[in-house]
């Protein structure tokens, strides 16, 4: 594909404001880029085997990544140098200062890029007959020529890697006109901004080659009798399984269903950790019968993958290894990043205690000479290292503490519930592997969290028993309780539009606590209007996805009681329960305290707005703070 027909789409998709409509424009540039006669089978792991089949290229380029997510390189542009190489690209008379003043302007790199005349191309483009997109006449840029010099910049080490870099831009930005120019800059900095989000190009990749419709929302689909609903999940099953929007766009296309049913780990590829909600004991026995209770650590994430041994001949690093079957041992954080080398010991930890092959999920803790755990800075001191790490391992020591497994000797364990993958985590790692109490009785869970506590631990995680490990979900079937933390049940009063693409959506959200203190009595407070059965307390904005913004919208918006430029006043309907991190006096609510922090947890559906927080416990927490 050619890279202005890339760009072009982009222009296209970036314009299209309705959900469904966008779905359709990315599944025709996967159609598009996917060439005329697929490749069938061949290799599903690369860029792909095929001179015209840039399928993978486009599917990640969409979302603004040139490498799938569990491939450790990064480009390592960061803003300075895709300045310079405008700059240069742009002619003697623009200095990278200049296109820092331009991008104060604008706001936006595409935009200052696609302004400049970058190496007189576009008035040649003009006399060779290209259009206004396209770069100069015959040298015409593709997609796989951006992603090949691409994978140069990522590659590129040592002395003289900064200038290389440099220069492979210029020369990419030197060969594209102004809306190339647009594209190129964005993707280099990792900022596409034509909303196209993970789902959407799920959605898309169904409906490009698996024929999902497209005419209904996700959101709005049953799964259980719909066709498409079906098809969408097992794209969005191979995408947490493999990480890689590319090679599933390709398995889809070239293997269809079955394909993508088959899809497995693989054991050396990190995968998204699964996360955890806020939530406390009452919450968790209320949902589930009972509840797997866990030490929540204070320490850093870490995903171990030991590899089956594939030779019989040294190991990696040139020791005979202790075991035929002993492979590479790598460790990713929780952004997948590859910090082996930082943690020998976890290594070693693992090749003297797992059998391979084995996915193993848990935590690195920093812990002092009898093992007791010490404050999380002192990980951070050793995580991501890459000088000194044996000086460092004298000063603090790790261990590990597991507490999932994803894979063992050759089974998937995704799928399986979370007791039966804590049995193959304890036969498949000997030591170091953390305890999982399954109780029902809310006194058993809390004399635990009590004993973590005193042991010096954050608290404690509570686990849906039978939950299955669902890569990079942040659902119910995990909650965080730590103690030190309230929550705050609220009720939404006002909300404000958003902006450009959300400007359909309702963007912030005003949250007040009920004047009523739940004993019939109004709070008699001269700073609260006394008529007002709610008192604000602050804003939220963060903590809530594009899907929950547009839930939240469509539910709020029937409530509205009146307008006024961007915000509106909503009828008491909805309860948000509210994680914040401290409360303040302030004269700027109407309740005379504002929340710090406050970041969306979830919608209380089981809580009417008279069940919500009171004024008068806003002010106990803030008196006790
Ligand atoms: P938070 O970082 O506050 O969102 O809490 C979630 C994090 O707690 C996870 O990403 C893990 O790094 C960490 N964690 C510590 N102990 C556990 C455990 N037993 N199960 C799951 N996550 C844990």
């Amino acid at each position: 594909m050619e890279f202005d027909t890339f760009a072009e789409r982009g222009e296209a998709i970036a314009a299209e404001p309705g959900a469904l409509d966008t779905v359709a424009l990315v599944a025709d540039a996967l159609t598009a880029a996917g060439g005329a006669t697929p490749a069938s089978g061949g290799d599903t792991e690369g860029a792909g085997p095929a001179a015209d089949d840039d399928l993978a290229i486009v599917a990640r380029f969409l979302r603004g990544a040139v490498f799938p997510g569990w491939d450790g390189r990064t480009l390592s542009v960061g803003p300075s140098l895709c300045h310079a190489a405008l700059a240069r690209a742009a002619g003697a008379n623009v200095t990278a200062g200049d296109i820092e003043d331009r991008l104060a302007e604008t706001g936006e790199i595409g935009a200052v890029a696609a302004g400049l005349d970058l190496g007189g191309q576009t008035g040649l483009g003009a006399f060779a007959g290209g259009d206004a997109t396209g770069g100069a006449g015959d040298d015409d840029l593709t997609v796989r020529d951006v992603y090949d010099e691409l994978v140069a910049v990522a590659e590129a080490t040592g002395d003289g890697s900064e200038s290389f870099r440099e220069d492979a831009l210029f020369g990419l930005f030197t060969r594209a006109g102004p809306v190339e120019a647009k594209y190129l800059a964005r993707l280099v900095l990792g900022e596409m901004r034509i909303g196209v989000g993970s789902g959407t190009l799920r959605d898309a990749t169904a409906a490009a080659f698996l024929g999902a419709s497209v005419t209904t929302p996700t959101e709005e689909r049953d799964d259980d009798d719909d066709r498409t609903g079906e098809l969408v999940a097992l794209v969005e099953r191979a995408l947490q399984v493999t990480n890689d929007h590319g090679r599933v766009a390709r398995i889809a296309r070239d293997e269809g269903e079955s394909g993508l049913r088959e899809v497995s780990l693989s054991v050396g590829r990190p995968v998204r950790s699964m996360l955890a909600q806020a939530g406390t004991v009452a919450d968790a026995l209320d949902a589930w019968d009972a509840v797997a209770v866990e030490t929540k650590y204070d320490g850093a994430r870490v995903q171990i993958h030991y590899e089956d041994r594939v030779d019989d001949e040294e190991g990696e690093d040139g020791a005979t290894p202790a075991d035929p079957a002993d492979g590479p041992v790598s460790i990713y954080s929780r952004n997948m990043e590859d910090v082996t080398a930082a943690l020998p010991e976890l290594v070693e930890h693992v090749r003297e205690h797992a059998t391979a092959p084995a996915i193993l999920d848990g935590e690195a803790v920093a812990v002092d000479d009898d093992g007791e755990p010490l404050p999380f800075q002192e990980i951070l001191r050793r995580f991501r290292r890459k000088h000194d790490v044996d000086r460092m391992r004298e000063e603090v020591r790790v261990e590990l503490r597991a507490f999932d497994c994803l894979h063992a000797g050759g089974d998937d364990l995704l799928d399986a519930p979370l007791t039966g993958r804590h049995e193959r985590l304890s036969a498949v790692l000997g030591e170091g592997v953390s305890e999982l109490r399954v109780s029902d009785d809310a006194e058993e869970i809390e004399a635990f969290e009590a004993a973590a506590l005193a042991a010096g631990h954050e608290g404690v995680m509570l686990k849906r028993p039978e939950s299955t490990y669902d890569p990079g979900n942040r659902g119910r079937e995990w909650l965080k309780r730590k103690p030190d933390v309230e929550t705050l049940d609220l009720v939404v009063t006002g909300a404000e539009w958003g902006e450009g693409r959300r400007a359909e959506l309702f963007g912030t959200f005003e949250v007040s606590v009920r004047v009523d203190d739940g004993d019939g009595e109004r709070d008699a407070d001269e700073s609260v209007d006394s008529g007002a059965a709610y008192a604000t307390v602050g804003n939220v904005a963060t903590g809530i996805t594009d899907e929950e913004l547009a839930d939240l919208t469509e539910r709020l918006e029937p409530h509205v009681r009146a307008e006024s430029g961007q915000s509106v006043t909503v009828a008491p309907e909805v309860v948000f329960e509210v994680g914040y991190e401290e409360i303040q006096t302030s004269p700027t609510y109407e309740s005379g305290h504002a929340l710090r922090f406050p970041r969306f947890l979830a919608v209380r559906e089981d809580k009417a707005p008279e069940a919500a927080d009171s004024l008068a416990r806003v002010r106990r927490l803030a008196s006790d703070e």
